[in-house]
């Protein structure tokens, strides 16, 4: 089987009003089950840097990985814009230095891709508008 060329997926992906909350990540492209989307781009930085930084900001556009962290605040795309819902379609797989995004479902072109963001600096504090069935309420 070829290798999917998952930068044309990742390149056709558009920023746009979420019926989440805010801005939202959508597909520009049917988008198969099990390929890859893309990668989180941002600032490398240390863990205790990214907890400082992540300190008093209501949205926090950061990734820890195993040593390092990805700020991803000053990026004007990309997986920053990505929402959390219960019910995602797609779902991150980090290694030691990337967060790399993989379609959990087909994907439609035009769909708002959506990840579990699991533990976050909200601890549950913030309340869920995913909307989807089995919706955990919180953040
Ligand atoms: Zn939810």
């Amino acid at each position: 089987m070829k290798r999917a060329d998952w930068r044309r997926t990742y390149a056709a992906l558009t920023v746009a009003r979420s019926r989440i909350t805010g801005m939202g990540l959508f597909a520009g492209t049917r988008i198969r089950a099990r390929a890859k989307i893309g990668e989180f781009e941002g600032e490398v930085i240390g863990l205790r840097e990214a907890r400082r930084r992540a300190k008093g900001r209501s949205i926090v556009a950061i990734v820890e990985l195993e040593r390092h962290a990805l700020d991803a605040t000053d990026t004007g795309r990309g997986f920053r814009y990505i929402n959390h819902s219960c019910a995602p379609n797609t779902y991150i797989r980090c290694t030691p230095v990337r967060a790399e995004f993989y379609a959990l479902r087909d994907i439609r072109a035009g769909e708002e891709l959506t990840a579990d963001y699991g533990e976050t600096q909200h601890n549950g504090q913030l309340k869920c508008r995913c909307g989807a069935k089995g919706c955990r309420g919180a953040i």
